[in-house]
């Protein structure tokens, strides 16, 4: 049993003064957890005890953690200059830059903080650009926490087909001009815009639904979705905050070859500085307020030096296709070991991911859309994740949720989780 005395008396202390002691609340999960150390593929609770992370805070340390030259190079800005808040500085202008070099849909770039705010502004130009109210987002796929988006994720069977929303307080036009449809059923993407004719104003998708796993696209459903975006004057969003830079540092449009309208970029842009990013066509982009345009963009801590440092060196590291080798290769031995563990105990699981991101659901496949995860049993799910943590290696203990590898995992990280893994599902048997 891992040592906890430490982390129970930190985390009742947490909640006192926090709700719940986290922040956001999926960092709620059954038992207390407090972090107090990390560094490459390793995280440290607060009674010391090790872990190899695959949560990696869900997705932005696609280098590793506290990698030294990032923040080398975020301590060397920080010497220099701090926010400043009027005008632009050279590093922003050299982030936009890099962005527009790699990512195909990128003409123009903006800076903000979080993913939430890029599909915000995102979807907020897309009204603006085309007089209408209307959106499209596919069930399963999250897109940040605000009224536009923030329903029909991971929804519970009876409300599959309806109106899911996450929170209380939401506005319900927002709610109401939200219009959820099946990932990869083009069928229904189709049905919903006939519809709703001329007043769908975007869709939104992550092109690969991570925030359920790995729920693969068909190359016709992206193709498809591109023709009627086009045919219909309707703007179409990809979200690539979990899939850009971790998949390629064009995103997943670049190998999909699918260009969409509208960017939105997060996570591992900058390797955990808070960082995120829109991007888009030119004659878009410039509808924004700081070229002159009508549509509001703002943000005191847009483009924040700390953040442009740490993304520039990100960028920079990812640019020679190393660290994608890597992680790719050991994404697919875990993908490969795992499988060949579930067909060895004869555990009824399906294995998939992509690139560096893996995932266990423990039902058969095919998974084409969020409906057939509703197959996944829930209780062999938590009991992997918790088996594996128990023995140091962090995947996320909550149903459906994707592992990442980082640059700075090793071969024998991946042994070790293999091992591990072997223990537990040979349990689960
Ligand atoms: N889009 C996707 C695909 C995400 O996974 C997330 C967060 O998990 C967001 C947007 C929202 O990003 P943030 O949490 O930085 O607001």
């Amino acid at each position: 049993m891992l040592k906890s005395d430490r982390t129970e008396a930190l985390f009742a202390e947490a909640k006192k003064y926090t709700p719940g002691g986290v922040n956001t609340s999926i960092r709620a999960v059954d038992r207390p957890l407090v972090f107090a150390r990390a560094s490459g593929s390793k995280t440290y609770d607060a009674d010391g005890n090790e872990y190899i992370d695959y949560h990696a805070a869900f997705g932005p340390p696609l280098l590793g953690h506290c990698n030294r030259r990032v923040n080398q190079r975020v301590f060397e800005v920080l010497e220099k200059i701090d926010l400043i808040g009027v005008g632009t500085t050279e590093l922003e202008a050299r982030v936009a830059e890099k962005i527009v070099e790699h990512v195909p849909s990128a003409e123009m770039a903006l800076m903000c903080n979080t993913g939430s705010e890029a599909t915000h502004h995102a979807i907020r130009l897309s009204r603006a650009v085309t007089g209408r109210r209307k959106i499209i987002k596919f069930q399963g796929c999250y897109h940040g926490w605000h009224d536009y988006v923030c329903m029909n994720v991971i929804t519970p069977a009876d409300r599959v087909g309806k109106k899911d929303p996450c929170s209380a307080g939401m506005l319900q036009e927002a709610v109401d001009n939200t219009l959820v449809v099946t990932f990869n059923s083009l069928e229904e993407v189709e049905a919903v815009v006939g519809e709703n004719h001329g007043e769908i104003a975007a869709i939104i998708l992550e092109p690969i639904p991570h925030n359920i796993g790995c729920v693969l696209p068909q190359q016709e459903f992206l193709e498809g979705l591109r023709e009627i975006c086009d045919k219909e004057g309707i703007i179409l969003i990809f979200d690539e905050v979990i899939t850009g830079f971790r998949h390629n540092l064009g995103g997943y449009q670049k190998i999909c070859g699918v260009t969409p309208d509208l960017t939105a970029l997060g996570k591992a842009i900058a390797n955990g500085y808070p960082c995120a990013a829109i991007c888009g066509k030119k004659e878009l982009m410039e509808r924004f307020a700081t070229g002159g345009g009508d549509v509001f963009f703002a943000g005191t801590y847009n483009a924040h030096p700390l953040s442009m440092a740490a993304a520039l060196e990100t960028i920079e590291q990812l640019e020679d296709g190393t660290v994608h080798e890597h992680i790719f290769d050991l994404g697919s031995a875990l993908r490969e070991g795992l499988k060949e563990l579930v067909a060895r105990y004869r555990v009824k699981a399906h294995v998939t991911g992509f690139g560096s991101v893996f995932v266990v659901y423990f039902m058969d496949p095919p998974v084409n859309s969020y409906t057939d995860l509703l197959r996944n049993d829930s209780e062999r799910d938590m009991a992997f994740r918790w088996g594996m943590v128990d023995r140091g290696i962090f995947m996320h203990p909550m149903c459906l949720k994707r592992s990442h590898v980082s640059a700075a995992h090793t071969e024998e990280d991946v042994g070790r989780t293999l091992e591990k893994a072997a223990e537990v599902l040979k349990e689960i048997a």
